[in-house]
């Protein structure tokens, strides 16, 4: 640890759990972050700008990560750390996040291989990422921490403690790629049960567009007329009229058009 500030208190954790560990993400403790950063020390006193002035034990990632942070309350300077381990560790934290076991066990070896090794770090990441610090000692009285509750995430109704677990819950239930479940977060606004819907509606989509080509390709070939022809009619009248079944579009198409053309000639 570095020597003793006399500006600072030191901060110690207040029980054995946590002794030599880093506040800010977990790790074992090497080195000691100061709140505010000790050569903003007077600019803070200067300016009676709110400070903890705390010497705060932290691993020497935190205090690269912490570079050019200028903030002096403990809490602010954990959550800078928070943001930037996320960041730092994006890539791996997307693999945790994305891949569930089963979808690994199938994958071939060398893939598997490092998709393993990215799913250990950011597993690491994402827990180091969350950590909340520890309940500590200053001046003989114990100073408690808030500890972030873990957000329940819900599929459909069904609560989970982690957004990795309902996504593997998710995943199994519907049948829908982890990974795709995890890109679909963004775009709706993290909410798991629109990325289900959303999916589903678009595998709906599919099916029905399938169905359509089905159906109009055994038309054109029954009538002598070109598929795509087929294809875009029935389109028109399904965008026309959304209660129409495919077949009933066909045989509007039949009666409107073929028809004349086929008795004309
Ligand atoms: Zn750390």
């Amino acid at each position: 640890m570095t020597e003793l500030e006399p500006r600072y208190r030191i901060m110690r954790a207040a029980d054995d759990a946590h002794f030599h560990t880093c506040f800010y993400c977990g790790c074992i403790a090497t080195e000691s972050d100061f709140a505010p950063p000790r050569d903003h020390w007077y600019a803070f006193a200067d300016h009676q700008q709110a400070a903890d002035n705390l010497q705060v034990p932290a691993c020497k990632e935190c205090l690269t990560l912490l570079k050019g942070c200028t903030m002096g309350l403990l809490l602010q300077r954990r959550d800078v750390v928070q943001a930037r381990l996320a960041n730092k560790y994006k890539q791996a934290i997307n693999v945790y996040l994305r891949w569930n076991p089963d979808e690994v066990a199938e994958l071939d070896r060398s893939l598997k291989h490092s998709i393993v090794a990215g799913l250990t770090l950011g597993e690491e990441a994402h827990r180091r990422s969350r950590y909340p610090g520890y309940a500590y000692e200053l001046e003989g009285s114990r100073i408690e921490v808030a500890q972030l509750q873990p957000q329940p995430v819900r599929v459909f109704g069904e609560r989970f403690d982690s957004l990795k677990a309902a996504l593997v819950y998710a995943s199994r239930t519907y049948g829908i790629k982890q990974g795709q479940l995890a890109e679909g977060l963004a775009k709706h606004n993290h909410n798991l049960d629109a990325v289900i819907l959303a999916f589903q509606q678009q595998q709906q989509q599919q099916l029905s567009e399938r169905e359509i080509n089905r159906h109009c390709a055994a038309f054109a070939k029954q009538h002598g007329q070109s598929r795509r022809y087929v294809v875009n009619a029935v389109h028109r009248y399904l965008d026309r009229d959304d209660t129409l079944t495919v077949t009933e579009a066909l045989d509007k198409l039949y009666q409107e058009r073929i028809q004349h053309f086929l008795k004309s000639t």
